[in-house]
């Protein structure tokens, strides 16, 4: 995953760079989550847009029954097949 992000950010001439991929040893002295991979970006000022990036490949990926949003505008949970309020059938 973190793998994939990055090269999705270089790709955008997003600098950044994987942290922790190849940790081993001493995760018994870490906290659990600096032991997992990260993605650091180089640049403050790409943060914005690198969030975007990220956000695309997690929604490429929804989760089962991921809230969704009809094209006019309303939200709906997961469980919902179809827009309440106009009726439009969810999207695949
Ligand atoms: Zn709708």
């Amino acid at each position: 995953m973190t793998a994939h992000v990055q090269s999705l950010l270089e790709t955008s001439g997003i600098e950044c760079v994987t942290r922790n991929q190849y940790l081993s040893g001493g995760m018994g002295e870490l906290p659990l989550n600096e032991c997992w991979p990260e993605v650091w970006i180089s640049h403050d000022e790409d943060y914005r847009c690198a969030m975007e990036i990220v956000h695309e490949v997690i929604n490429d990926h929804p989760p089962l029954d991921a809230c969704w949003q009809c094209g006019c505008g309303e939200k709906m949970e997961g469980q919902f097949s179809a827009c309440w309020s106009c009726g439009t059938e969810r999207p695949d």
